[in-house]
């Protein structure tokens, strides 16, 4: 194998390890043995200044890609929107595909301290390629600045980025491989509290089995970060009355931003 493969490869592994990690996998195994190691680093190959150091005679190297366990904190990025954006592509990873308009990343102030994170793309979110831009989402911008703050102030994304039919819940099945994307984003820019709205968004960024109405107004947790369940701005549109908590938890979030040094 020559070095621009070598790269390559390897570039593919830590985007498909980043991944796994992003999905919760704590550790990978390999089954693959010296004996094969040293066909693909034998001499006169261009690759043996990546592989030499790590292979010892007779050693296995079941660890050598072993993420470790889950960190308690998010550990730093380095990788950037686009280049996650450019690895969705056209993406068909996912029956939503079918009959998606476009794909609707995530999208706002890359060094947000606040972040809020929906379901998945509606109707008006799909021909418009934004995240929350219909009703749900004109009340959601009423939200952030009822918290004095702006729309472009904040981070705005969704589990899943294409629109599902008749604007179902995804299932956990079509939530599971379009999250890593929105966890690698949320890694890249570390915000100091994500407002996670109604429970698919609650269910795919915490580990619960309770509902939005138990854990609405607490903060919970991910990696370090606070995370406050509300409800989604859709529903508020179908019970104006449950928009007096989703201010409370709001003021909740304000007061905690306000509390605390933003980050420099
Ligand atoms: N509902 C969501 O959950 N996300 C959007 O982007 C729009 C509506």
């Amino acid at each position: 194998m020559d070095s621009p493969e070598l790269l390559d490869l390897i570039t593919e592994t830590k985007k498909q390890l980043l991944h796994l990690q992003a999905l919760g996998v704590e550790g990978v195994q390999l089954s693959i043995r010296t004996a094969e190691i040293s066909e693909v680093a034998r001499p006169g190959k261009t690759t043996p200044a990546v592989a030499a150091p790590i292979l010892q005679p007779g050693a296995s190297i079941d660890s050598l890609f072993e993420l470790g366990r889950e960190p308690e904190k998010l550990a730093p990025s380095h990788e950037t929107f686009e280049e996650i954006h450019t690895e969705i592509g056209d993406c068909t990873r996912c029956p939503l595909h079918r009959e998606r308009t476009t794909v609707v990343h995530t999208e706002g102030n890359r060094k947000a301290r606040l972040m809020f994170v929906g379901e998945a793309p509606g109707a008006d979110e799909d021909i418009q390629a934004r995240p929350f831009v219909g009703r749900a989402g004109q009340l959601l911008t009423k939200i952030i600045e009822a918290i004095g703050l702006k729309r472009e102030d904040v981070l705005i994304g969704n589990v899943n980025r294409c629109r599902p039919p008749g604007n179902r819940p995804p299932t956990p099945e079509e939530a599971s491989m379009c999250k890593p994307f929105l966890l690698r984003e949320i890694a890249i820019v570390q915000p100091e509290v994500i407002v996670v709205l109604g429970n698919t968004a609650m269910k795919n960024l915490l580990d619960t089995r309770e509902g939005i109405t138990k854990l609405r107004g607490t903060f919970q947790e991910y990696k370090g970060i606070k995370v406050m369940p509300t409800f989604h701005p859709a529903y508020l549109l179908r019970d104006p009355s449950k928009k007096r908590e989703t201010w409370e938890d709001l003021k909740k979030v304000r007061d905690y931003l306000d509390s605390t040094a933003p980050r420099l």
